[in-house]
């Protein structure tokens, strides 16, 4: 047997806004190729998790790594550039882009040749363009939106949308793709669809996956494994039916 280094490790985490620590000596660890649930009542610091790993809040202490690779401290473009990337509870696509161009904007990152080849129309420029859209084809295939490519963004389905900020996350080609409530606010059909999309990339693509859900039914069907935190702490992880039946898991809840 050997050891297997994590995808994400974050290891004793704590972050102080002025006198409230919304994180208070959090690890955990993101087996490669896992969907790891996050969870916790309101206010117990899931989204103060996300924005360290994202590099959008600064961690008071702690580290944060992705495999090998240290991302404490890195702003946010880095650790996107590195391959974590995420997606936010609400919205943030541009309203009359088409999807293909929702998607491509994901590319972004990936640009070698830059404005300057662009603007001249060097033929590596085309070449690489054409790769781009290649690829966003299969992408809005996988997600299922390829028939979508060349409508408004902004005129699909709310649940179509928010596959379309996954579609976009998977341009990056993330090695860990950060979740903040994929299926919140979607209609039964729409979920079930957003499931099976998400267990698609980890099973497909071997992305890593770090999954901020409300809704219960999906993270144990969904999840390898579930960190809990309550008032910034973690106060159970382990496998979906080893939380479920965790007594602290069910205090916490009840007690919210
Ligand atoms: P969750 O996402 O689990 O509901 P949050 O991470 O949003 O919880 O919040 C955890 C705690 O940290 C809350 O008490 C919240 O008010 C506080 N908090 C989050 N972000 C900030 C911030 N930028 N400034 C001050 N307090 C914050
Ligand atoms: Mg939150």
């Amino acid at each position: 047997a050997h050891s297997t280094t994590a995808a994400l490790a974050v290891e004793d985490v704590t972050v102080r806004f002025s006198g409230l620590t919304a994180l208070d000596g959090v690890s955990f660890t993101v087996e490669p190729g896992s969907v790891h649930a996050v969870i916790g009542p309101n206010g117990a610091g899931k989204s103060t998790c996300f924005n360290v790993l994202s590099g959008v809040y600064r961690a008071t202490s702690g580290r944060v790594r992705l495999g090998d690779t240290e991302l404490t401290g890195l702003p946010p473009h880095s650790i996107a550039g590195l391959g974590v990337a995420r997606t936010f509870q609400n919205l943030a696509l541009p309203p009359h882009a088409t999807v293909a161009d929702s998607l491509l904007l994901g590319r972004h990152r990936l640009t070698r040749s830059g404005f300057v080849a662009t603007g001249l129309r060097l033929p590596s420029a085309a070449r690489e363009e054409r790769r781009h859209r290649n690829r966003v084809r299969e992408i809005a295939a996988f997600i299922g939106l390829d028939k979508e490519l060349e409508r408004p963004a902004g005129s699909l389905p709310y649940g179509q949308q928010k596959l379309v900020e996954l579609g976009r996350a998977l341009c990056m080609e993330p090695k860990v793709l950060l979740l903040d409530e994929p299926i919140a606010g979607m209609t039964a059909v729409e979920r079930h669809r957003t499931a099976a999309v998400v267990a698609d990339v980890r099973d497909s693509l071997g992305i890593s996956i770090v999954l901020v859900e409300h809704d219960m039914g999906v993270v144990m069907r969904l999840a390898d494994a579930v960190t809990v935190l309550d008032f910034g702490r973690r106060i159970a992880g382990g496998t979906p039916a080893e939380v479920q039946n965790d007594p602290a898991v069910v205090q916490a809840y009840l007690g919210a």
